[in-house]
């Protein structure tokens, strides 16, 4: 079922050109499952160009024409959700449902921002002197070079892809080459509804040669990251080196605060449950559990018996809660965060082991008593791997929150309407959810501060950074 998956350019499915392919491996099985066409020099030339000549088709649609193209691709999205689900499944390794959760939210991505597409307005400036018109028009700002993740193959195209194209810009795609067809489908879609020849392109290979090339390549006026801190700084430099408009949407280390008069069996149940999405490999995952002293026991007793409820498996298998880890350098990861903690004294409540040698199965793991020189305290795990901590006053909290480079999503739990404002308030992070898990809808904005990166990928922010501001004034004749 699975098939090999090729180069998008111009419009037409096509090989690399140096017939070059990688192996897709099923992470639930270690086995190869397919190839992906790996493009070369040539391949990215020929995907500028169309990003080109797209480019300058597209921004002539209207946008009430674009909105209705993307309108007709979220509903072929929607209706390949199942087939397209089991690709991704197969590809990266999370649980069929989870996998099917990110098409239908793809396709309401889609929508949220083909209405945007009409809303993309400018102003009028009142004048100084009669008869003059000062008028602040928004224009695409060209042709985009997007790189995107293994985690969630489709989301992290999609909000790209779609801000991208509500604006009236064209796109290359740079998508994971170890979870290549479900994005592939997404694009499908795109191509299905009607989107013009080299409006969207998309390619795979090797990242940094592609990165290396397309950023500073005039063609390109913007590029959008989504992956880890140390990469986002290297290709942050190279697009700045090359004055390019940049969207970076990097690590995250959330702290998730529970105070003693938060309901704590309910603060306990969600973030256990969100821990172990997508086997925890998600930049807004919560890590450090910061639990305050006099509800601790209560919190750590709650975290366990939901972590022990996660059943791990294939994803395709009914009732797997928590798929493999989608590739093996997770696996050591895992091994290398857990064995440092344990022998700088900290504790392996549950888990801390690899499942088996075949595929990449992990033990959903919880660590207390963690001290702050393990290397898990200050790198991102980007697994099934929680930290519960206790702390005494509001102060101690805050201090601990903000005490690493990062700045994504942070997490808390109160029933003080007082200590709500004031950890908002106080927490340097991009996002807060008080309370419940409320964060990544296509409607509000999403990104970080500090290390974590800057700009957004949802709510209308997303689509300003695809759109410059002109300033035109006109005086009468
Ligand atoms: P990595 O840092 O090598 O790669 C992360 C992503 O960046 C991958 O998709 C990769 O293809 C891409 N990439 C790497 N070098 C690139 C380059 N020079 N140009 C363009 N793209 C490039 O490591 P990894 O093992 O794939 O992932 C490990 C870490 O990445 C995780 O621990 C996590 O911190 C981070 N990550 C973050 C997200 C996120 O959603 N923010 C997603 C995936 C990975």
């Amino acid at each position: 079922m699975y098939q090999d998956v090729a180069l998008f350019i111009d419009g037409a499915w096509t090989a690399a050109s140096g017939n070059r392919t990688i192996d897709v491996v099923n992470p639930a099985t270690g086995e190869a499952i397919g190839k992906v066409a790996h493009a070369d020099r040539g391949d990215l030339d020929r995907a500028l160009e169309a990003a080109d000549r797209g480019f300058r088709q597209w921004r002539k649609v209207s946008a009430f024409d674009r909105s209705k193209l993307m309108r007709k691709a979220a509903d072929i999205l929607r209706s390949r959700a199942d087939a397209i689900a089991t690709l991704l499944t197969m590809e990266q390794g999370k649980p069929l449902v989870e996998a099917k959760g990110e098409v239908l939210a793809g396709a309401d991505v889609i929508d949220w921002f083909a209405e945007e597409a009409r809303r993309a307005y400018g102003r009028v400036i009142p004048a100084r002197a009669e008869g003059v018109y000062q008028l602040v028009v928004k224009e695409p700002v060209g042709p985009v070079a997007a790189f995107t993740p293994w985690n969630f193959p489709i989301n992290q195209v999609v909000r790209k892809l779609s801000a991208a194209l509500a604006a009236g810009c064209s796109i290359i795609v740079k998508a994971p080459e170890e979870t290549p067809a479900s994005p592939a489908e997404l694009i499908r879609a795109f191509a299905d509804a009607g989107v013009p020849a080299g409006v969207i392109n998309l390619v795979y290979g090797v990242p940094a040669e592609i990165s290396e090339y397309l950023i500073p390549h005039p063609v390109i006026r913007k590029m959008s990251f989504t992956g880890s801190t140390a990469v986002g700084k290297q290709l942050a430099a190279i697009a700045g080196a090359h004055m390019k408009r940049v969207t970076m949407e990097l690590g995250g280390h959330a702290p998730a605060i529970v105070f003693d008069d938060a309901d704590v069996a309910q603060a306990s149940k969600l973030l256990a449950g969100f821990k172990y999405r997508n086997a925890g490999q998600v930049c807004i995952s919560p890590t450090r559990m910061l639990v305050q002293e006099k509800v601790y026991d209560q919190f750590v007793e709650g975290f366990l018996e939901q972590t022990k409820r996660v059943k791990v498996g294939d994803g395709l298998e009914s009732g797997t809660s928590m798929g493999p880890l989608a590739n093996t350098r997770r696996i050591a990861a895992m091994e290398g965060f857990i064995g440092d903690a344990q022998q700088k004294g900290a504790r392996i409540q549950t888990g801390g082991n690899r499942i088996g040698n075949k595929g990449n199965f992990f033990e959903p793991t919880v660590l207390t008593d963690v001290p702050m020189d393990a290397r898990v305290m200050h790198e991102e795990p980007f697994g099934p791997l929680a930290i519960i901590s206790r702390f005494s006053g509001f102060d101690d909290v805050v201090a601990e929150a903000n005490r690493l480079p990062y700045g994504l999503a942070s997490y808390a739990f109160t029933r003080s309407a007082k200590t709500a404002n004031a950890i908002a308030n106080q927490v340097e992070a991009g996002m807060m959810t008080i309370n419940h898990i409320g964060l990544a809808l296509p409607e509000v904005p999403f990104g970080g501060v500090k290390d974590s990166g800057y700009g957004s990928e949802g709510g209308s922010e997303a689509i300003e950074a695809y759109l410059n501001t002109k300033f035109v004034t006109q005086a009468g004749l």
